[in-house]
């Protein structure tokens, strides 16, 4: 009987510092699961230093290693996406290249998947530490909200780290939208996932790819990509405001009917203006970012164009 095989997928952005200690590790690990079949499909997302020439240089030495490179930065997004597409294992992994997401941990995932019957495996992380504090609190608010105006669970502190079957790959395959945010698609896919919780690691080496104001635009991202609540605040706020001007007016015709003294002070007049505006710009601008993302999800761009890679690929 030939061995099952297990993809892992490794999006790198930038990672020369780090890549020789993954691929240690990576080497260690496949030591591990003897029982398998290993590969590792780097997907360098348009890296600008030695990232691809050592994954090149792992690949020539190493048959299991598979690369892809883009012709730029597309994003991590992007970057499983194509590391998804032409993974063809039994299983299949995503995990970063800085040892944030320990590939140790991939025994455990397998058995829950193998032998405790979930068709996923999924990892969060407990503590934050070694985060900034500011950033800490921001994600927590998002997941509690994301929550709240959204029916796909996504669950707080959720790594992208996660082990799946190849049914569970192919669910997510199936979800080709341009604007990808990974943590809704694998809620929104459904099946039985095992959370696996594990202490916040450090970065092994290299810089953080994401500012703060990043992971903001990528929160919005999330937020209309899984939610149509910030719509529906649009129309509630409509309807107050309706409401209140209707209120407002049966007292001005009262007060003037029975005192006289039309002409009130034009202060009154500025706020009330002022705040009729904001609402008015505040409603437009939800309403643009939904257009916004229907705009690139109509032009049905690739998610990514391939520059080089030592896979087959179907020409399209
Ligand atoms: N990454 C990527 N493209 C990008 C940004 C990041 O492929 O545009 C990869 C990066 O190489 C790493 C993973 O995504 O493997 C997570 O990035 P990072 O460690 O910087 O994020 P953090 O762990 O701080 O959230
Ligand atoms: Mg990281």
């Amino acid at each position: 009987m030939s061995k099952e095989k297990i993809s892992l997928v490794v999006p790198c952005y930038n990672e020369e510092e780090v890549l020789p200690y993954f691929y240690e590790e990576f080497q260690r690990v496949a030591e591990e699961l003897e029982d398998y079949s290993v590969e590792v499909i780097f997907v360098d997302d348009g890296s600008k230093d030695k990232t691809l020439e050592l994954v090149r240089g792992f690949a020539k030495e190493d048959e299991r290693v598979k690369y892809l490179s883009f012709s730029r930065n597309f994003g991590k997004e992007a970057a499983i996406y194509a590391g998804f597409e032409h993974a063809d294992g039994d299983y299949v992994a995503m995990l970063d290249a800085d040892l944030q997401d320990p590939p140790s941990l991939l025994p455990e995932m397998l058995y829950a998947i193998k032998e405790e019957g979930y068709d996923s495996a999924a990892t969060r992380r407990v503590t934050r530490k070694g985060e900034p504090p500011l950033r800490s609190f921001f994600a927590r608010r998002f997941y509690k909200l994301m929550n709240k105006i959204s029916s796909t669970e996504i669950m707080d502190g959720a790594r992208d780290y996660r082990l799946m079957t190849r049914q569970f790959k192919n669910a997510i395959m199936q979800m080709s939208e341009y604007n990808r945010f990974s943590k809704g698609i694998f809620g929104w896919v459904g099946f039985k996932t095992k959370w696996i919780e594990y202490e916040n690691v450090e970065r092994k080496a290299g810089e953080t790819k994401w500012s703060f104001w990043k992971l903001l635009l990528y929160s919005l991202e999330g937020i209309i990509g899984f939610s149509t609540a910030p719509l529906a605040i649009a129309s509630v706020l409509g309807l107050i405001v309706c409401l209140a001007a209707f209120i407002f007016l049966i007292v001005i015709l009262v007060k003037t009917l029975c005192f006289g003294d039309p002409v009130a002070g034009w202060p009154s007049m500025t706020c009330i203006i002022l705040l009729l505006g904001g609402i008015q710009l505040l409603c437009v601008g939800i309403l643009g970012m939904y257009l916004s993302k229907i705009y690139l999800e109509t032009k049905n761009r690739p998610i990514y164009i391939c520059g080089e890679t030592n896979m087959e690929t179907e020409e399209k």
